[in-house]
């Protein structure tokens, strides 16, 4: 554990600037503008899986936005953890509303301003480090898989095609996904479901203004 502390504070300055590196990559799936930044993004996760310490990590094509693969097999008959996580991000508009620019990050009283910094690449990032935390403190007690996909923003059309058909690359124990809820952020928390997402829109016409005695009416 103190082997694990020490090589992170050795390098949490790395750790960060790398983030920040990531951070500013437009990587926003729903606009086909970006279709390039998907794809210099998706080569920086890989590149940074294999930094840290994967065995392997591939970019797989899907009819999207393509999926990163990564993996530290250490031994067969251990289990296999396998993160989830996305590079993708929500578009960053509107942009009157950014007091920085949303690819441009700055740190103010320790947080990181910044589109995707918390949703989801601070967080899939941080079990990047975790992998190399432990790969160079010789720390490794199970195998580690890594999905890191980039439609996640725009539904994941593709995520279960590629699931359906890699399912010896993807088998795992478990599954961690750090792209969900905290109760506060002070209360460290863990969801044990994800059942995904559902919403309705709701469209109401009529009249810009009416006064009461016309809301009575309408009401008889
Ligand atoms: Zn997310």
């Amino acid at each position: 554990m103190q082997a694990w502390k020490d090589y992170q504070n050795e390098n949490k300055d790395r750790f960060l600037n790398e983030l920040l590196d990531l951070l500013r990559i437009p990587s926003v799936s729903a606009r086909s503008e970006h279709k390039a930044d998907m794809l210099s993004c998706a080569e920086a996760v890989k590149a940074r899986l294999l930094e840290a310490g994967a065995d392997k990590a591939e970019i797989y094509e899907t009819d999207g936005h393509p999926l990163v693969y990564g993996e530290k097999m250490v031994d067969p008959s251990k289990p296999t953890v396998l993160v989830y996580g996305h590079y993708d991000v929500q578009p960053p508009d509107p942009l009157e509303l950014w007091k920085s620019g949303p690819f441009d990050p700055v740190i103010i009283d320790g947080k990181i301003f910044a589109r995707g910094s918390c949703d989801d690449k601070g967080q899939f990032y941080m079990h990047v480090k975790a992998l190399e935390t432990m790969v160079k403190t010789n720390s490794m007690t199970t195998n580690i898989k890594f999905c890191i996909e980039g439609e996640e923003e725009v539904g994941s059309p593709n995520l279960g095609k590629f699931v359906a058909s890699h399912k010896e690359l993807l088998k795992a124990d478990c599954i961690l996904i750090s792209d969900s809820a905290m109760i506060s952020l002070d209360t460290p928390s863990i969801d044990i479901g994800v059942r995904g997402l559902s919403y309705i829109e709701v469209e109401v016409t009529g009249p810009n203004r009416f006064t009461q005695r016309c809301l009575w009416r309408r009401c008889s």
